[in-house]
């Protein structure tokens, strides 16, 4: 009798396909699709295979998207011409860089940026910090005792840049001088612009009864392409970084279509340019702004166990920030599935995936990840499927369709986050 009546109950736990979720990562990470680089074809045919899988689950696709692509434009700036005299003296372009992001910069008044000295005594490092969120333009003068440090960042900051399209200004410079104020200054530096195309997947399954509620369900697609190659290989495939996020959020569109478990309006989204500095999701974010968008799930690395917390089980970044990751976490049996807290806060994950793009707008967005502190693969080229542990995952996938149905229904609230006061970590 008793097993009878269990085999009529419905199982809570398990609803996703094994054989869907390998299907969608063994495309989004294959090497035909050289890394998903955005503003590459092959970035765009990934969109297009995302669409494809959201079209077929009969996901609508929003105002702001054609045929579920939400376009937006990067502007790509390199610096190719830069010229400087300080205090009289020649600057060699070996010794200076320039970051700006419009087409040229031309500076002969002191007084129209600041000036930071990095002197003989100083802690480089707690200098450097000081100008981490300086919001005006900037000269550092690095004195010559740190040419090692400024080497190195020199060698970081010279890539080129990307930047939303809109138009700044703003400049700042590096120089390694032993100067310790301005007397005079010509400075003149040219940059190559080039505009490259991004594009965000969106899916909608709107609520049965009309609401204005919405939440996302949100991985980013975009990865690396090409890099330095090892052992004969280039393509970084980005299996786990984000390919398994993207799967995930594919996943959820399905069963969520099929079970109709939400009041609420879902969005299904796969960003482009993650990458490149969080820019589809903040695309997305200012167009939501004034939208009812209540919280934003976001999926981040969850192909292989976490090495500090164990299987069946995850992490969620920025955890006492809302209310959701608590919730989530006391929604499912402890012996099916654990969500932690964050274990690693110095790395600042909270900020460094696109729930922070919706955080500036006080939105209870967080990413959820079993990445390892010390994955060896991460940005490499062996982030490959082989390293994928499928079972693992789907556990993973399952566990935040159950644990986030409570989140969606009519009487929840996440609640905001106070971005200028608790992110300042
Ligand atoms: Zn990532």
């Amino acid at each position: 009798m008793l097993l009878f009546f269990a085999s009529l109950t419905l199982p809570v736990f398990g609803q996703t396909s094994l054989s869907n979720i390998r299907t969608d990562l063994e495309y989004l990470a294959s090497d035909e699709l050289k890394g998903r680089k955005t503003g590459s074809p092959e970035a765009l045919e990934s969109a297009k295979y995302i669409a494809r899988q959201f079209e077929d689950i009969g996901l609508l696709s929003p105002s702001i998207a054609k045929n579920y692509l939400h376009e937006f434009t990067l502007v790509k700036s390199e610096n190719t011409i830069r010229n400087l005299t300080l205090n009289d003296l020649d600057i060699s372009p070996v010794d200076f860089l320039v970051l700006f992001s419009s087409k040229m910069v031309k500076v002969s008044d002191p007084d129209k940026f600041q000036l930071i000295i990095i002197g003989e005594n100083d802690d480089f490092m707690e200098k450097f910090s000081e100008v981490n969120g300086l919001d005006q333009s900037f000269m550092v003068i690095v004195h010559p005792i740190h040419k090692n440090r400024f080497l190195r960042l020199k060698n970081y900051l010279t890539r080129p840049r990307f930047s939303l399209g809109s138009k700044s200004d703003k400049f700042s410079v590096w120089v390694l001088s032993g100067e310790e104020s301005i007397d005079n200054i010509n400075l003149y530096a040219v940059n190559k612009i080039e505009e490259v195309k991004g594009y965000n997947v969106i899916g909608v399954l709107p609520a049965d009864e009309a609401t204005s509620r919405i939440w996302m369900y949100s991985a980013h697609y975009d990865h690396l392409g090409y890099l330095p190659v090892v052992n004969g290989d280039s393509i970084a495939n980005g299996a786990d970084d984000d390919a398994s996020g993207t799967v995930a959020v594919i996943e959820l569109a399905r069963i969520f279509a099929k079970e109709k478990t939400s009041d609420k309006s879902l969005w299904f989204v796969a960003f482009d340019a993650e990458e490149l500095g969080l820019f589809g999701s903040q695309a997305l974010a200012e167009k939501l702004r004034s939208e009812n968008l209540e919280g934003v799930i976001n999926i981040e690395m969850i192909g292989k166990p976490n090495d500090d917390i164990g299987y069946t089980s995850a992490y969620i970044s920025g955890y006492d920030l809302s209310y959701w990751p608590d919730k989530m976490a006391q929604s499912i049996p402890l012996e099916e599935f654990m969500f932690f807290p964050d274990p690693y806060p110095q790395m600042n994950l909270f900020m460094r995936s696109d729930n922070a793009s919706f955080v500036k707008y006080g939105i209870a967005a967080h990413s959820i990840s079993t990445y390892s502190e010390n994955d060896e693969t991460y940005h490499q080229v062996n982030d490959e499927i082989d390293n994928i542990d499928f079972v693992n995952m789907k556990t993973v996938i399952d566990a935040i369709y159950q644990a986030s149905i409570p989140l969606l229904q009519f009487d929840y609230d996440p609640g905001k986050i106070d971005y200028q006061t608790k992110t300042d970590r």
